[in-house]
């Protein structure tokens, strides 16, 4: 796991790539993605961010978004989602619900995840394709909606 201090460093470095401040507002909604187990709608963030101008809220996402340090997930709803990309966040999948539309972050075991590069990767050269990573979603009705 990143400690916070490396993680920020590193979102400094991606804001100023595209000559962009990781600015107390940006760090405050890094803070909240971080944080949450799932990603988070922008009426989420607006709602934990309580000093964030919700005026300039969609405008850091896109700008956070551009840099590379936050990407949109979609779901079953017409919500854009919002969390860390993965290389700061760590690997991991999401279970939507085809009901409700909500995402939940899910954690596969080494061992399952190890099982299933071995199985894509077979699939994949089948078709030719160097396989590098995966991103797999599980569709299905939340513990609510059933
Ligand atoms: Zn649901
Ligand atoms: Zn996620
Ligand atoms: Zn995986």
């Amino acid at each position: 796991m990143v400690t916070k201090a490396s993680l920020y460093t590193d979102i400094a470095l991606r804001m100023n790539a595209v000559n962009q401040r990781f600015t107390a507002s940006r760090r405050q909604i890094v803070e909240v993605l971080a944080a949450a187990d799932r990603p988070l709608s922008i009426p989420e963030i607006l709602q934990a961010t309580p000093d964030v101008a919700q005026s300039s809220a969609y405008r850091n996402i896109a700008v956070l978004e551009k840099a590379g340090v936050v990407t949109r997930v979609m779901s079953s709803d017409d919500w854009a989602r919002f969390e860390l990309v993965e290389d700061l966040m760590g690997h991991h999948h999401h279970l939507m619900c085809a009901g409700c539309g909500v995402v939940q972050d899910i954690v596969v075991p080494d061992a399952i995840e190890h099982e299933l590069d071995k199985t894509l990767a077979t699939v994949a050269q089948r078709a030719g394709f160097e396989l590098q990573h995966h991103r797999l979603d599980l569709i299905g009705m939340c513990a609510s909606c059933q």
